[in-house]
């Protein structure tokens, strides 16, 4: 494992980058690149990652996914699972331009990791299956990126096997991703007998020799039997690109025949812009097109300071800020990730907008308003790391010796403070009780999972007010089981755990009021305190939202904390069986106060009870997590695929062919679907396959309700 990780240094370029990695800052920022690599599980971003990695001189030879050597999935689950959990971060250099390339997991369960990294990162990689096409993960981190406005280029991946359609890609990304994609190359042979590519832009077919791994490329003149296919396509691209971009379109005006450079110029202008999407293609594993992609990353994507300025709010103001990517501004940086080190302890992923942090240097934490000091600046690879003085605007690396902190936290200078926005996570659908095998195991079960919850913000630790218990929560069946086989291998500690169960929660239907009153003798003295709260629906996702519209004569100020704590006692254990309440709007309309008897324990007690009622007053529900499922099954399945989704509660949105198999896309409740993987696999004779990811929440159905409660 180690042995891979070790640089080149057999090239000049790269001692020659790392004597300049020792000095400062080693590029400028416009020669700096952001990147992620996104993608649905099995597209092939880690194999394509590990040929980047290779091709750029950081690997000594190519680690495969299959046989557990790839230096980006460096957790030993990751390797038995072939999955990517946690995104790696990893720095290398192209074409003297320094690319921080994030590896993103494509399995749902872990949609927090893909949504931390597009917040950090100025562009992205979007790698589809040649024979897949499209598939539902991707088209959800898709969409995510689309909210974060990340520039992308695609890379249609796999194209050696067998039912790779480039078009078909190009085709279903304009329907399903409603994306305006780009074919700057075409696959040169297909399946079996792939070559390589035809580079539409310099005209050329690019082969591939094998003895070097596909690192050594041998340009060609374009087959004279693809020629006319190849013509064809360009001539398409130009005008594509001649609709979007008026540089071109002037040049095109004069000659159709477009040079190359005035081409890319006006790609990238449009991938900037979001108006389109390059497209290359290749396959990963067989070492053919990774070289173009990254030079595609260079041309296209943007560098930090092409990235738009970042906002954030001053934090005793609430003024809004921005700050430019900027080494002389002042230091604001975003911790997108805290992970543990056995050695270092915890670390600190950053990315830093504006400034730069010098090693032992003090950052300031506004949430906390406390200042820290950095011990250790590193940039990363995969497991290892590189020691560095700096971190410099645009750079993404981790800081060592910080204890206090969390996952979204801003870090920047005391002198010109600015909390950057928070990172969004969505809320955990699925829960199992949790306790020590043994007495001795206590502490250690407690400090795993504080630490897990730290550096996860979708995995959640509580315990249950009535039952005592610990409750873990996550985004999915297979999240539970990482969590749990993380404590087990990184913090030694075993634990049983019971079944895992729905995280439903609680709303109202429609609007309620209630009051209460609270006067009782309590530690020796009367206590008295009177509110008056009103709940209304929300619609669905909006969350929770809590108003005091009340004079300071019925509630003074030093009391609000009181009724505020109150309502969030009500809001996390609900009315009907315990579940949280969402999607609902609390105000207090009215309050009483007598200077004499007054307390903050009247208070708290008062307002929780006045929303317990009113929320029963609303006409209380359950509502339960709905998973979006896709299932690719052989034709002769179908009926009992949809007798099944059906028996579940499931309803079929979509159905559609795709070459020979059938495609079948449903909403079912997650309380069905528990141990769906074993039930399609006998199902289909194990030749279906299916994903499957968080997607709503929606009302339980009366006569399971009546059930859930009287469990
Ligand atoms: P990830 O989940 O997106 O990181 O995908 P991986 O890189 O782990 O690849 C998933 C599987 O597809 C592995 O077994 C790879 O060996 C295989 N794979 C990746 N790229 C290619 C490719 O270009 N052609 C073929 N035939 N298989 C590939
Ligand atoms: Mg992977």
């Amino acid at each position: 494992m180690v042995a891979i990780l070790e640089k080149r240094n057999d090239k000049a370029g790269s001692s020659e980058a790392a004597s300049r990695e020792a000095e400062g800052r080693d590029r400028g920022l416009p020669m700096v690149r952001n990147i992620g690599i996104i993608a649905h599980i099995d597209a092939g971003k880690t194999t394509a990652t590990e040929r980047i990695l290779y091709y750029a001189g950081k690997l000594h030879r190519v680690g495969e996914v299959h046989d557990g050597t790839a230096a980006m999935d460096y957790m030993d689950q990751e390797k038995e699972r072939g999955i990517t959990i946690t995104s790696a971060a990893t720095t290398c250099f192209w074409k003297d331009h320094q690319v921080n390339l994030i590896d993103t997991p494509g399995h749902v369960d872990f949609t927090v990791e893909v949504e931390r990294s597009l917040r950090v990162l100025d562009g992205a990689i979007g790698v589809f299956c040649g024979v897949g096409g499209v598939q539902p993960q991707s088209e959800t981190v898709w969409r995510q990126a689309d909210r974060y406005h990340v520039p992308r280029i695609a890379f249609v991946n796999k194209m050696d096997r067998m039912g790779a359609d480039f078009d078909n890609v190009i085709r279903e990304m304009r329907d399903r991703l409603h994306a305006n994609p780009l074919a700057i190359q075409l696959p040169w042979g297909r399946e079996e007998s792939l070559e390589g590519i035809i580079d539409l832009l310099e005209m050329e077919a690019v082969g591939y020799d094998r003895e070097t791994l596909g690192a050594k490329m041998q340009p060609q003149p374009i087959p004279p039997d693809l020629a006319p296919a190849a013509e064809q396509a360009r001539a398409m691209l130009v005008e594509q690109i001649a609709e979007k971009d008026e540089a071109v379109l002037a040049a095109y005006l004069e000659s159709p025949d477009v040079p190359a450079d005035v081409l890319r110029e006006g790609l990238r202008r449009i991938t900037l812009s979001g108006q389109g999407t390059p497209v290359l293609c290749g396959s990963a594993l067989r070492n053919k097109g990774v070289q173009h992609l990254m030079n595609a990353v260079i041309d296209y994507l943007p560098s930090p300071v092409e990235a738009p300025v970042i906002h954030g709010l001053h934090p005793k103001s609430g003024a809004t800020e921005t700050r430019e990517a900027d080494d002389h501004g002042p230091l604001a940086a975003l911790v997108f990730k805290a992970a543990n080190d056995t050695y270092m302890g915890r670390l600190a992923l950053v990315r830093v907008y504006s400034g730069r942090v010098r090693k032992g240097q003090n950052v300031f934490n506004p949430r906390l308003r406390k200042r820290e000091r950095v011990s250790r600046l590193l940039r990363l690879h995969a497991e290892t790391h590189v020691d560095v003085d700096t971190l410099y605007s645009g750079e993404i690396g981790a800081m060592v010796g910080m204890k206090n902190f969390t996952t979204g936290d801003t870090l920047c200078a005391e002198t010109a403070p600015i909390e950057l926005e928070r990172i969004r996570f969505p809320e955990p659908v699925i829960f199992i009780a949790i306790e020590p095998r043994s007495t001795a195991d206590r502490d250690k079960l407690a400090a795993a999972l504080a630490s897990l919850e730290a550096e996860d913000p979708t995995c959640v630790v509580r315990k249950d007010p009535e039952t005592g218990q610990q409750v873990l929560s996550g985004m999915g069946e297979l999240h539970l089981e990482v969590l749990k086989e993380r404590m087990k291998r990184e913090y030694k500690v075993e634990a049983n755990t019971g079944k895992p169960m729905v995280a439903y929660r609680e709303t109202v239907r429609s609007a309620g009021a209630a009051d209460h009153r609270f006067d009782r003798d309590l530690g020796g003295r009367r206590q008295t305190a009177f509110v008056r709260i009103e709940a209304a629906p929300l619609e669905r996702g909006a969350g929770t939202s809590v108003e005091i519209d009340v004079p300071a004569s019925g509630l003074p100020a030093d009391f609000r904390p009181a009724v505020e704590a109150g309502i969030q006692d009500a809001l996390v254990t609900g009315v009907l069986a315990r579940y949280a309440l969402c999607d609902i709007a609390v105000r207090v309309t009215a309050a009483e106060y007598d200077p004499e008897t007054a307390t903050e324990t009247a208070y708290r007690s008062a307002a929780a009870m006045a929303l317990r009622d009113a929320v029963l007053a609303g006409h209380p529900t359950l509502l339960e997590p709905i998973m979006a499922l896709e299932i690719v099954t052989p034709p002769e399945f179908m009926g009992d695929v949809l007798g099944d989704i059906n028996s579940r509660r499931g309803k079929v949105e979509e159905m559609v062919t795709r070459g020979e198999m059938q495609i079948v896309r449903a909403g079912v409740p997650l309380a069905e679907v528990f141990g769906y993987a074993t039930a399609i696999r006998s199902l289909t004779k194990g030749r279906a396959t299916y994903t499957m990811e968080p997607k709503t929440f929606a009302v339980v159905p009366d006569a399971i309700q009546q059930e859930l409660m009287h469990r």
